[in-house]
């Protein structure tokens, strides 16, 4: 995708780090009184999604830059918190719900790097341990070419002992973090799918290959990893084509330095149908057989999904035994027809994925069950 406007929030346009993007980024900028006035711009045309990916705004994220992840009602949430850089994507996945998350979406950068830093110092001295990731709004390497901040990122959470960062990514940009000291706090993480869903759903990604060359190099450098089969999409023959992705990883990828891999199927909010249609005419996802989730998404029926998880599963299972799976967003029967448990029978899931963080990035265990949860809802909001 290339920026064609670089919008700059006036609170931010001396900032240094404004002046290293507007350097790197050859486009018209405008310096906008009111951010409805980059709404208002990108709302006018007849596809604001797509002019949204093409316009980039500089600011300040004038609230907290951690939160709690919502989740979703009804289902098994893992507990995850948000650490929030921007918003929106330069690839372009037909089923993104960034597409309709945001009214409308745009590409947004947060450069105030310091307040965010407090942020997590304050984070840190707080006790729990934390799962914190960049990746639920934006994906979290986009913007590694023309501001590093993944690479701050990496170096502030070295070395701490009850926070793990996971960057979650379907680019190869990782050329910044591999001479990191990162001390194993950061998680590589890669959404994964098949190659036919790659080619035909995920506009704009890197290659499976590639994207499992790029996680060999970073676990080369001692990086701990994650993967994230989600959203699985099903047609005739994807088990197969899923088990042949696990095989794939595995002849690259050490199971033993793996902290956890999820498996989600394809859901949407019903108002995202039309974007697709409109937007990814292609793509045929939203014609399949679904039925209404007790959150108010589509979801495929409940069989053809454990049919979908347990042929993933029992490859991953294959190759690497004790590797941590999980579901995103499913509920105890799909957990106990697919992995033969529930959360609760092990200690609920935000423990699973704890436990394994530990395990993995050399955290302290003890920091998982002796502190409450959640005092991050009590952080202080920054003034606006
Ligand atoms: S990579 Fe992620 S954030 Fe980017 S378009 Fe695809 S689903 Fe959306």
């Amino acid at each position: 995708m290339k920026i064609r406007k670089l919008y700059i929030d006036p609170q931010v346009k001396d900032y240094p780090e404004t002046a290293g993007i507007s350097a790197r980024i050859k486009a018209g900028q405008i310096v906008v009184a009111d951010p409805d006035e980059v709404l208002r711009d990108i709302r006018s045309g007849n596809n604001p999604e797509t002019a949204g990916k093409h316009s980039l705004f500089i600011t300040r994220n004038k609230g907290p830059f951690i939160r709690k992840c919502p989740g979703t009602s009804h289902y098994t949430c893992c507990d995850y918190h948000i650490l929030h850089i921007g918003a929106y994507c330069t690839m372009d996945c037909s089923y993104c719900i960034l597409q309709a998350y945001f009214h409308p979406p745009v590409l947004t950068l947060f450069v105030n790097f310091r307040e965010m830093t407090d942020q997590l110092e304050t984070l840190f001295s707080s006790g729990p341990m934390y799962r914190t990731g960049t990746g639920e709004f934006t994906d979290s390497l986009i913007w590694e070419p023309v501001y590093p901040l993944a690479s701050h990122l990496v170096n502030l959470f070295s070395g701490r002992d009850n926070a793990v960062l996971e960057l979650k990514t379907k680019t190869v940009a990782t050329q910044g973090l591999l001479g990191l000291d990162h001390r194993r706090n950061t998680i590589v993480s890669w959404s994964l799918n098949t190659e036919k869903a790659i080619r035909e759903q995920e506009r704009g990604t890197a290659s499976l290959d590639d994207r499992i060359h790029a996680a060999a190099e970073c676990q080369l450098r001692g990086y701990p990893l994650g993967f994230h089969f989600d959203p699985m999409i099903w047609y005739p023959g994807c088990e197969a084509d899923y088990a042949r992705v696990v095989r794939k990883l595995f002849r690259r990828i050490d199971p033993g330095n793996v902290v956890w891999i999820s498996m989600g199927s394809f859901r949407f909010m019903t108002h995202l149908q039309e974007i697709i249609e409109r937007r990814h005419p292609r793509s045929d996802i939203v014609y399949g057989e679904f039925i209404r989730g007790q959150d108010g998404k589509m979801r495929y029926f409940k069989p053809l999904r454990i049919r979908l998880y347990r042929a993933l599963a029992e490859a991953i299972r294959n190759l690497a035994p004790d590797v941590t799976l999980y579901f995103c967003m499913e509920d105890d029967e799909v957990w106990g027809k697919v992995l033969g448990y529930t959360p609760d029978q092990s200690g609920g899931l935000p423990s699973i994925l704890d436990a394994s963080a530990a395990r993995h990035c050399g955290l302290d265990p003890n920091r998982i069950l002796e502190f409450p949860r959640n005092p991050v809802d009590t952080l202080p909001v920054p003034p606006v």
